[in-house]
């Protein structure tokens, strides 16, 4: 099963993508946690990447590209697994679909959680998360202990790119570049929107109806 999930920054995608990878045991592949993993270890992919995304724009093609296709080839992606994040422009969706032809794969569905604005602006603002990607928020998801991850314990922290000004560009790069790959996967029918303005729960029980 090959899922992509579509959708704001803020939208949910981390959480269902989480949540799917662990009911279907395939991985969740988040082309901005492999960016945050390399710029906490200060590796050359991590300092380039990190000029772009604290300004909230999207970072180049070929090399986004390069990464999803290393991490898609390896073993564990033979079952399927989960994008988050990827592809997030078009020159990224033909690149991802090249993939697929060589390898003789497919995509089993493309999900678009759908949500406004200001639902994005109040979710990032609240949004903290640990070093391993795990993800809670100061309102609706907070952590037992205040500061700290339920999982693994490590020190939660608010995203340089969860900042009010960089969550304006992301928006902005989100409506103009992202947003078109909704019309590119309803073409091939692929797309399955879902209304996201609900709880992480309901929003998967509403993916499960599909998938
Ligand atoms: P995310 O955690 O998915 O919101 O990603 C955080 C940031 O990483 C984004 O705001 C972008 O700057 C960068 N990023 C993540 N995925 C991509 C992608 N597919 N293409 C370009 N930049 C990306």
């Amino acid at each position: 099963m090959i899922i992509v999930l579509l959708g704001a920054p803020g939208s949910g995608k981390g959480t269902q993508a989480q949540m799917l990878a662990k009911r279907y045991n395939i991985p969740h592949i988040s082309t901005g946690d492999i960016f945050r993993y390399n710029i906490k270890n200060e590796t050359s992919l991590g300092i380039e990447a990190k000029m772009y995304i604290d300004k909230g724009l999207l970072v180049p093609d070929i090399l986004t590209c390069n990464i999803v296709n290393d991490r898609v080839q390896q073993d564990d992606c033979k079952n399927g697994f989960i994008l988050d994040g990827f592809p997030r422009t078009l020159f990224q969706a033909d690149n991802l679909n090249d993939w697929l032809k060589i390898n003789n794969r497919k995509i089993s569905w493309v999900i678009n959680i759908d949500v406004s604005d200001q639902i994005v602006i109040k979710r990032l603002s609240g949004r903290r998360m640990c070093s391993n990607g795990h993800i809670y928020h100061m309102d609706y998801n907070r952590p037992k202990v205040e500061g700290i991850c339920d999982e693994c314990n490590e020190k939660l922290f608010i995203r340089d790119d969860d900042k009010p000004e960089t969550i304006k560009s992301r928006l902005i790069a989100y409506h103009k570049i992202t947003k078109p790959l909704e019309d590119y996967y309803s073409k091939s029918r692929l797309l399955v929107n879902i209304d996201g303005n609900d709880t992480p729960e309901a929003i998967f029980d509403k993916i499960n109806l599909v998938v």
